[in-house]
């Protein structure tokens, strides 16, 4: 089957998400799922929010002609990885890359705690551990 074949396919399932995520309405939210009752964890409440939002951001893609499209490259993004998350906004080497770029964000910050810098694999040159020390 052609890559634009089943790109058609998978922006039909889109848009059966949202019909769905707009069919259950609670204070004029909607939300994904079937149940609305009252006791709906504030967590699973976030959750729902967030696909919500996500299939709705991936609508906005297929309006835009930009479905199956990364937003880091252009590229494309493959079929396997959208059949396995339908609103995939990056190709794999795209989300990987700002992966990586997250952790090292959070590895910075580990660095400014002293205390928690030798559990976490940190080299720092001669210059640098000399200046620590004060030498
Ligand atoms: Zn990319």
């Amino acid at each position: 089957m052609s890559r634009r074949t089943r790109l058609r396919e998978l922006g039909q399932q889109l848009e059966e998400k949202k019909v769905a995520l707009t069919a259950n309405h609670t204070d004029g939210h909607p939300i994904l799922g079937e149940k609305s009752h009252g006791d709906v964890g504030e967590i699973e409440q976030r959750t729902k929010q967030y696909e919500s939002d996500r299939v709705l951001a991936a609508i906005d893609r297929k309006h835009e002609g930009r479905f199956g499209k990364c937003d880091g490259c252009d590229g494309d993004v493959l079929i396997s990885r959208l059949v396995a998350d339908i609103c995939a906004d990056m190709c794999i080497d795209c989300r990987r890359t700002l992966e990586a770029r997250d952790e090292f964000a959070e590895e910075d910050e580990v660095e400014l705690d002293f205390g928690g810098a030798e559990r976490h694999e940190y080299t720092m040159s001669t210059t640098e551990a000399n200046k620590l020390l004060g030498r």
